[in-house]
């Protein structure tokens, strides 16, 4: 048996279109169009890369970017005063501060001055709130995008077996609980778990969220179960390249599962796709603009 490759670009290229189409309504009916704010602190190269990316996106969407660079000495008050300014503007719907930052500045501090309305990346604690008691909210990107995928492929996920294997707040905890919301009798796996092979052994769905190149082995899966791998490690070929990997072993989960996300283009690019539905989406609440209901 042979799983079905879950088309991550495919997928994330046609929610793109049916965002950018809304935006063009929106734009219409409005007379603005949707604005993401992106700050970045430093000049950590993947967090540089991952800014291009998101901007490049909103762009393409028909939305507008506000890019915020500051250098890797800012105060935490100067962040905060930044943020608090993006919170004020009108012309921004959804604010993004590309973490990691540097010690200096609490996280947390930072994460919890983004007004909850405009919180595309829905990391702050009353974004953590609505979703944990089913109020409508922003869902973090990642698990969105899992979720999305999940759906698309299975249709209905009541009564399937889901694992998650991975709690950061950024992935694990809101992956189990979109699953949860969505009627799967759901298992969240972490380093303490006991016989992990047996407990994904069990389950229709495996969400991997580790950042441990193929620790999942094919072995371990159920036959016909549906993987998506969240994991992107880059590491060292005997050849000296670096090669992305994800939390499944791939050629042996191939062989087992259903269907199955690659590494890249399975997750990756739904990610970034859902930051632009949420900053749409956010434009549509503050206007109160009736957009289609499949994003
Ligand atoms: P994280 O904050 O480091 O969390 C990792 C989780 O894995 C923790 O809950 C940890 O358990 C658990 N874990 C570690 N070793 C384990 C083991 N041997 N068995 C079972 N569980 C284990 O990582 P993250 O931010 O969620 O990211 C996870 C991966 O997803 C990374 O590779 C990251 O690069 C990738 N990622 C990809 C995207 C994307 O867009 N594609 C987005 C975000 C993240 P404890 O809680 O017990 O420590």
């Amino acid at each position: 048996m042979t799983a079905k490759l879950i088309d991550g670009k495919a997928a994330a290229l046609a929610l793109r279109q049916r965002v950018a189409s809304e935006v063009a309504r929106f734009r219409e009916a409005t007379g603005r169009a949707p604005g993401l704010a992106v700050v970045l602190v430093g000049e950590h190269p993947p967090s540089a890369a991952y800014v291009r990316s998101k901007v490049k996106a909103t762009l393409e969407a028909g939305m507008e970017s506000f890019e915020h660079r500051l250098p890797a000495s800012v105060s935490q008050d100067e962040l905060v005063a930044l943020v608090d300014q993006l919170n004020q503007d009108p012309a921004v719907d959804g604010i993004l501060v590309q973490m990691p930052l540097p010690p200096q500045v609490d996280e947390r501090v930072i994460i919890t001055s983004i007004s909850p309305d405009k919180d595309v990346d829905g990391f702050h604690p009353v974004n953590a709130g609505r979703l944990s008691i089913g109020l409508p909210g922003f869902v973090p990107c990642t698990p969105l995008g899992c979720l999305m995928l999940l759906q698309q492929e299975l249709g209905d996920l009541s009564g399937l077996n889901a694992i998650v294997v991975g709690r950061s707040n950024i992935v694990g905890k809101p992956m189990a609980l979109l699953l949860l919301q969505a009627n799967c009798t759901v298992t969240v796996a972490h380093s303490r778990t006991r016989d992990l092979a047996d407990a994904v052994r069990r389950a229709d769905i495996v969400v991997a969220a580790v950042g441990r190149p193929e620790l999942i082995r094919g072995e371990w899966l159920k036959p016909g179960s549906a993987v998506i791998d969240v994991g992107q490690e880059r590491v060292e070929q005997p050849d000296g390249s670096r090669k992305l990997l994800g939390d499944v072993a791939f050629d042996e989960a191939i062989e087992v599962a259903g269907a199955i996300t690659p590494v890249p283009g399975g997750v990756g690019p739904m990610t970034i796709a859902c930051l632009i539905r949420n900053t749409f989406v956010s434009a549509a609440r503050r206007e109160g603009f009736a957009h289609e209901g499949s994003l």
